[in-house]
Order: C-alpha cells, then sequence, then structure tokens
C-alpha cells in the first residue's frame, strides 16, 4: 500500500509517462518502501526530492543508421537516460535488444540510482541501448552498429559525465567497439569513460564475473544470515548469459549443484550439476541455444521447450535473465518445492505478485538493486583503476567485491532493523539506497 503523499506522486510518474510500464512498476516498488522515510525526515517532502527523483536530469534519443552485410540500410533508435548524478558521473549498462524503448531504459535507469547509491561509491544513475537485435548478426555488422550508436553518444558522455557499461546485447566485444570509435573520433584515450573493458586496454579483473560472483556473495550472505550455507544445496539459475554463467561458476565454487539454467527457447536440466566448460562453450565462445548444450552434455540432462524454468524444485532461486521472468504462480511453485531463498541476478526479475508471495512465505528474498550491485561495484573499481592508472590483481578484486556485497547486505539488515522490519531486504536496500541519494540532493541545494 502507498502512503498517501506518495500515492498522489505515483499517479502524477503515471500520468507524466503515458505506456511506460516497466517504468511505472520500478517507481512503484521504490515508493511502497519509503512510506516509513518520510515520517521520520519531513525535509524529503518539503523540498519535492522524489518527484525530482522520479524525474530524469536528461533524456536522450538518437538516430542510429548502419548498413548491414548486403548494404542494406536500417534505421534503429538509440537511448540514454541520465537520470541521477547527485552521487557521480551518471553510471549505468547499455542494453542492445529489440524489446528496448523508452520504459525499459527508464525502469534500468531508475533502478540505477539506487543499486549505484547502495555500493557506497561515487557513482550515480544512468543507462541507456537501444532496439537493434545483434541476434543473428555478424561480427561486422556488429562493429559497424557499434561505432555508429558512438558516433551520436560520445558528445553525451566523460568520465566526469556518463560512463556507459554492457548489459543484455553488450559484452566485451561490443565495449571494445564503442571505446575504440570513442577514442578516434575525439583523439583521447579517456579509460574512464566506459567500463566493461578487455583487461589489455584498461579493463578490471573480475569485471567479466562481477554481476555473477556478487550475487552468490549476496546470497551466501543471507543464507549465512539464517545459520546456513550453499553447501549441498540444489540451486536453479535462469538465464545463461554473462550474469548466469558467473553466477554459476561462484554457486559451484561455494558448494551449491546448479542443476538447471535457459536461455529464450526453454530450459535444461542437469541432475549432476551444469557443466560450466560445456556451457561457456555453447554459449560464448559458439553463441548458441542452450538445447545444443544438452544434445552434446548427453546422460540425464535434458531440454525442455517453452515451459518455465521455476518449475525444476530447488532450494535456491537466482533468477538472472531479464524483467519479469518469474511470476507470482512461479514464486508459489518454488514456495511449495521447498526454496528458501532468492537472489536476482538481473534486473527486476520478480513480478511485485512473486515479491509478495516471497515475503509472505518468509523466504530469504534478495532483490537485484542489492545482489546484483556487484557488476557495476567493480565498473566503480574499473574507473577508480583507470583514474589512478593502475591494475590490480584478480585476488585483490575479488576480495573488494566480496567486501562490498557484505556490506551492502549488512546495511539492508541493519536498516529493515532501523524501520521495524526485520530480515525484509526489499525495505532496507530501498530505504538506504533512496536516503543517501536525498542527502546528497538536498546538501546540493534545488538541483
Ligand atoms: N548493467 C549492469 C547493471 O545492471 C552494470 C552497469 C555498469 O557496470 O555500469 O548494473
Amino acid at each position: 500500500m502507498l502512503h498517501e503523499k506518495l500515492a498522489s506522486i505515483y499517479d502524477s510518474v503515471l500520468r507524466r509517462n503515458p505506456g511506460e510500464t516497466e517504468f511505472h512498476q520500478a517507481v512503484r516498488e521504490v515508493l511502497e518502501s519509503i512510506g516509513p522515510v518520510l515520517g521520520k525526515h519531513p525535509e524529503y517532502a518539503e523540498s519535492k526530492i522524489i518527484e525530482r527523483i522520479c524525474e530524469p536530469e536528461r533524456q536522450i534519443i538518437f538516430r542510429v543508421p548502419w548498413e548491414d552485410d548486403q548494404g542494406e540500410v536500417h534505421i534503429n533508435r538509440g537511448f540514454r537516460v541520465e537520470f541521477n548524478s547527485a552521487l557521480g558521473p551518471y553510471k549505468g549498462g547499455l542494453r542492445f535488444h529489440p524489446s528496448v524503448y523508452l520504459g525499459i531504459v527508464k525502469f534500468l535507469g531508475f533502478e540505477q540510482i539506487f543499486k549505484n547509491s547502495l555500493t557506497g561509491l561515487p557513482i550515480g544513475g544512468g543507462k541507456g541501448g537501444s532496439d537493434f537485435d545483434p541476434k543473428g548478426r555478424s561480427q561486422r555488422e556488429i562493429m559497424r552498429f557499434c561505432q555508429s550508436f558512438m558516433t551520436e553518444l560520445y558528445r553525451h558522455i566523460g568520465e566526469y559525465t556518463d560512463v556507459p557499461a554492457g548489459d543484455i546485447g553488450v559484452g566485451g566485444r561490443e565495449v571494445g567497439y564503442l571505446f575504440g570509435q570513442y577514442k578516434r573520433i575525439t583523439n583521447r584515450y579517456e579509460s574512464g569513460v566506459i567500463t566493461g573493458k578487455g583487461l589489455s586496454y584498461g579493463g578490471a579483473q573480475v569485471r567479466t564475473e562481477a554481476t555473477g560472483y556478487g550475487c552468490a556473495f549476496f546470497v551466501e550472505e543471507m543464507l549465512k544470515a539464517r545459520g546456513t550455507s550453499f553447501d549441498g544445496k540444489r540451486v536453479v539459475v535462469s538465464g545463461s548469459g554473462n550474469v548466469a554463467i558467473y553466477t554459476t561458476e561462484k554457486v559451484q565454487q561455494l558448494g551449491g549443484t546448479v542443476v538447471a539454467c535457459s536461455d529464450s527457447s526453454g530450459y535444461v536440466v542437469d541432475e549432476k550439476g551444469i557443466d560450466l566448460d560445456l556451457l561457456k562453450q555453447v554459449k560464448e565462445v559458439e553463441r548458441l541455444r542452450v538445447d545444443v548444450y544438452a544434445k552434446r552434455r548427453g546422460g540425464d540432462a535434458r531440454f525442455v521447450a517453452g515451459r518455465s524454468i521455476w518449475e525444476v524444485p530447488c532450494e535456491v532461486a537466482m533468477p538472472s535473465a531479464t524483467q519479469n521472468e518469474l511470476t507470482g504462480r512461479d514464486a508459489e511453485t518454488l514456495v511449495r518445492n521447498g526454496c528458501v531463498a532468492v537472489g536476482e541476478g538481473a534486473n527486476m526479475p520478480t513480478m511485485p505478485e512473486g515479491i509478495r508471495v516471497f515475503r509472505e512465505a518468509g523466504v530469504a528474498f534478495g532483490l537485484g538493486k542489492a545482489a546484483n550491485a556487484g557488476g557495476v561495484a567493480t565498473s566503480a573499481l574499473e574507473m577508480q583503476q583507470n583514474a589512478s592508472r593502475d591494475s590490480w590483481s584478480f585476488e585483490f578484486s575479488e576480495r573488494r567485491l566480496q567486501e562490498i556485497m557484505r556490506d551492502i547486505h549488512a546495511r539492508c539488515l541493519k536498516t529493515a532493523d532501523e524501520y521495524g522490519m526485520p530480515g525484509d531486504y526489499v525495505a532496507g536496500a530501498n530505504i538506504d539506497g533512496f536516503k543517501r541519494v536525498a542527502d546528497a540532493m538536498l546538501s546540493l541545494g534545488l538541483i
């Protein structure tokens, strides 16, 4: 339920941003959590902090023309939403996927404000992308698209202004092409303008692994807080992209067994535990679908087309594919099958009804803003290394990541306690993330 004042703010968000359903959903989740803060801090309402936070500082929409291998011309739409820079330069990834429109970019940018705040590092919130579909495109087509995209984007970004990175459809290869074009246009080797770079040209150790590793560390903390661990647990990780792969790797290292993964064609169940080398070969090297994994793996591994991966029984669920992939009904199935913890590797993968089911059932629910903050946190570490022209070891970088995730977990619990909602990570993360941004905005005057 929304506090009265917040209900009218939410109504005006609906009116001003028609049709942007994912953005509405993300705003509503935060507003539902921060009601208790307003009672304690009347100064936030007096200076209309919430209304200001819900309105992006700047929204850029541009044309991206490019030519395919047959010489045919295509026009896509590019976006960069610079949402909030109270804590630092806008920071957040770029998503290339046919579903991308302003409402998706705004939901992601809005989430990013609070996620970045929770890391405790000096980064503001932003997000961008395009409705370009990389599926089936050649390497040269991808390069031409990235170059065209950056030919417009470069004028809006900079190491002190706005620092993009990857997201769905944008990995190390794309970041390389984007950075190459930025460098060429500006004649500046400005490493800190984008993160997720390759290790040979200013990238950081553990950045590739960071979102997945961080999510596994976060869930490990949640389990520890309940007196248990990953050891011997059955885990389902949806998706099979960067986040899913490195979540699986770390969960296996921590003693859990990941028994299923998926992509948009269906899911694979592999009771012996996912063979990570094979999954990496199929998804990262050959860029094929998960049914190929099942075929090559043989034995008991089987591919199930067109059904929900959440019907596979598990004790820990880690949705790591995309937004709204886990419905209220999926959550009921998971609870019935004995799920005790959820760690969101993707952004907003659980629908509001699903979150309600998990909270009511007492499942430890680590929402994306907290659980998947390891990716962007390690991007901030990459910026730190770029600024000091330094390069840290894998071990040191992973230790920093683990410390950051432990710290986020502890702060979520502490804040939830303070506001009388013990063990509620949704309340803890939203309130803690919000307060830091709100306090900075108050200090900076009417901006
Ligand atoms: N796209 C990632 C996220 O959702 C990372 C963004 C970044 O590293 O800037 O947090």
